[in-house]
């Protein structure tokens, strides 16, 4: 479904050129559930802003459920982005006062969840939750993953890594390690 080839980006700040992404070739199946991890700065978020479409590579090639991704236009970029894909940004802190269920349907209603994406795309979504919270965001993305979301997620947690099926880590913008977890798929607990 997910194919990119040597994929690059690259930043220009001022004089200076920064390669967030520095040629990153990788292929993700339909209902695959993938942790991308990685230390600050490693090109986590431009990885998935360019898989999301929400941005376009300096060069390499992306193919998205069988389309050129490299080749379409900003207008058809973001018709195929808001019919395929949804998005779960970190920024839960915002709704400090909302209920811990308000917080967890908040961003899925972001999500387009009602749409029914094909690709479910999460950047640090529990980064700013408390533990419970936390567990109830990842059991609705497994949940959307049961019913054959693929889901893409950048986290910092181990555990939460640990419940995807395969671990992407990034290290300045090259994947460094790619590996299937042993993790047992299990129906998703929902939280009260
Ligand atoms: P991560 O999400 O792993 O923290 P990012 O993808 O945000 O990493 O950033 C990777 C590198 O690219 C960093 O050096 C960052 O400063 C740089 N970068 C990211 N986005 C931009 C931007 N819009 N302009 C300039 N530099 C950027
Ligand atoms: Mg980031």
């Amino acid at each position: 479904m997910i194919e990119t080839a040597r994929l690059r980006k690259t930043f220009r700040m001022g004089d200076v050129e920064v390669e967030a992404l520095a040629g990153v070739s990788l292929r993700i199946e339909d209902g695959e559930s993938v942790a991308i991890v990685g230390a600050s700065g490693s090109g986590k978020s431009t990885l998935a802003s360019l898989i999301g479409c929400l941005d376009v590579a300096t060069s390499g090639e992306y193919r998205l459920a069988g389309r050129d991704i490299s080749r379409l236009g900003r207008a058809e970029l973001a018709r195929f982005r808001n019919e395929s894909i949804g998005f779960v940004f970190q920024g839960f802190n915002l709704m400090a006062r909302a209920s811990a269920l308000e917080n967890v349907e908040l961003p899925l209603v972001y999500a387009g969840i009602d749409g029914r994406p094909r690709l479910l795309l999460a950047d640090e979504p529990t980064g700013a939750l408390d533990s419970r919270s936390s567990a109830a965001v990842l059991d609705l993305l497994l949940a959307a993953n049961a019913c054959g979301v693929t889901l893409i997620l950048i986290t910092h947690d181990h555990e939460i890594a640990a419940a995807m099926s395969r671990v992407i880590t990034l290290h300045d913008g090259s994947v460094v390690s790619d590996v299937a977890t042993d993790a047992v798929p299990t129906l998703p607990v929902a939280a009260e």
